[in-house]
């Protein structure tokens, strides 16, 4: 049943985690293939507001022509007495999580990433103006956070007014990243989760700490604190972090409780600063992804917009599959781009001194985070576009985990140490057995538990060997 009867389609939570294909799409507003786009929340003075106005600069829904991508922002203005400028990322992820309630309208992401999708069914039912859908966000936003008391919607497709307003957006994003930094994990006994994504990945909760934004970029711990106040019963909420199990790590019991209960005992155990073995679930509106490289021993980066193939030869989409839907996938990790800021990013891996490639446009974000000795030796698409070129620069560079390569080819040498069975040869008896088998290929590890291998033959080479032998 629709919430609203004045709007031509339905409103309610049913809709949220709907989505709509390309051939189901009347338009499409930013995504991918378009370069102004953006969603912002600001705070105001009740004078300053006009409450309830919504307004639309640049041609309207039913001016958009079918199947077209457009370049599109939304800014929600709200005052209130109880309002302040701390709260302008909490009313902004809101945005999301209310637009989705809307039959057949799709949003996906967050910030200057945002991809929404109207849909055909829906448009011939009327929802062919931004209007209704400015109604529904103000009414929402009205009634489920009453501490806004005026709001106004703007809702703009014209490029000349999203080039103008762009670059204040971006330094609103930056000037709340900068106040969340500086706190530590340490100082605080309570950490915040967000279920919002559950409605796409029913086991994702994203934990968020001072030192750990959320997986899309738009929540920093201060927001969650915020938003967890202001709305108890939203889909922020507050973990208790309890005793510290792991300090390297990055696990703690009061996460792991709190990851168990919320996905319904999906995850069990969660690690907050490594990307191997239980690493923090991924959703799907992460900014960037981490994924192993195993011919390096290295992590990459690649974050939303990146066009074309990382590294190993696979574009963004195809490597964030793999790692969304709510899942800890061991050597990947969706993440914000505010994290590579984090003392504790990848700490437990080794943190900068792991990461191998990140695309240009990322690593000059985040430069002045990067250690000074090593901004040189992170490759990026112009100094590798695959495997071996990586290789051969990360060489050349001597970036550190070139020592990995030298103090892991011991054991591989050590291969013998497996159970290799000289019966082998014809019996097909089992050649090795191990509990824990690594297998590297393709950019990918392949962990085989308990795994017994046959075969008919066995080679035993020195990964050295085969290292030469490639060159
Ligand atoms: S990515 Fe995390 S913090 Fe952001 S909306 Fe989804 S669950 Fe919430």
């Amino acid at each position: 049943m629709s919430m609203f009867k004045d709007i031509p389609v339905e409103v309610g939570v049913i809709y949220e985690g709907e989505r709509i294909r390309r051939n189901d799409m009347q338009v499409e507003l930013g995504g991918p293939t378009v370069k102004q786009k953006f969603e912002l929340a600001k705070v105001k003075p009740m004078n300053e507001i006009d409450d309830g106005k919504i307004t639309i600069i640049g041609p309207d829904l039913k001016d958009l022509k079918e199947g077209g991508a457009y370049p599109f922002g939304i800014l929600v203005e709200a005052a209130g007495e109880k309002l302040d400028a701390g709260l302008e990322g909490v009313i902004e992820r809101r945005i999301h999580g209310y637009l989705n309630y809307i039959e057949g309208f799709m949003h996906l992401n967050q910030r200057y990433d945002i991809w929404i999708r109207i849909g055909k069914k829906s448009f011939s039912k009327g929802l062919n103006s931004f209007e209704p859908i400015g109604k529904v966000l103000y009414r929402l936003f009205k009634t489920e956070l009453p501490i806004i008391e005026k709001a106004q919607i703007t809702f703009i497709t014209d490029v000349a007014k999203l080039d103008e307003m762009y670059p204040d957006a971006v330094q609103a994003y930056e000037s709340r990243d900068a106040k969340a930094r500086g706190l530590k994990d340490e100082d605080v006994d309570t950490f915040y989760g967000c279920a919002l994504c559950q409605s796409f990945a029913p086991s994702h909760v994203c934990v968020i700490t001072p030192q750990r934004y959320s997986n899309c970029g738009a929540i920093s711990w201060f927001d969650g604190k915020a938003s967890a106040s202001i709305d108890p019963k939203g889909p922020v909420f507050a973990i208790p972090r309890g005793q510290m199990i792991n300090a390297e790590k990055g696990e703690f019991t009061g996460v792991n409780e709190a990851a168990k209960k919320r996905s319904m005992g999906e995850v069990n155990q969660v690690w907050l600063y490594t990307a191997f073995d239980h690493p923090h679930t991924s959703c799907g509106c992460f900014e960037a992804v981490t994924f192993y490289i195993p011919e390096v021993d290295g992590l990459a980066v690649v974050h939303r917009s990146f066009k074309g193939a990382t590294v190993n030869g696979l574009p963004f989409s195809t490597i964030a599959d793999s790692a969304a839907g709510g899942r800890q996938i061991d050597g990947f990790h969706g993440m914000s781009i505010e994290y590579m800021r984090s003392k504790k990013f990848f700490a437990a891996d080794g943190g900068w001194n792991r990461v191998v490639w990140v695309p240009k446009e990322v690593k000059e974000r985040v430069k002045d985070f990067i250690p000074a000795d090593l901004v040189d030796k992170v490759a990026t698409e112009e100094d590798a576009k695959s495997i071996d070129e990586l290789k051969a620069f990360l060489k050349v560079k001597n970036h550190p985990v070139v020592a990995r390569w030298t103090a892991e080819e011991a054991p591989a040498t050590e291969a013998t140490a497996l159970q290799v069975s000289e019966e082998a040869a014809g019996t097909m008896m089992p050649v090795a057995t191990a509990g824990t088998l690594p297998i590297m290929a393709g950019g990918f590890r392949i962990i085989l538990k308990d795994a017994k291998i046959y075969a008919n033959k066995v080679i035993i080479q020195t990964v050295k060997d085969d290292k030469q032998e490639k060159r």
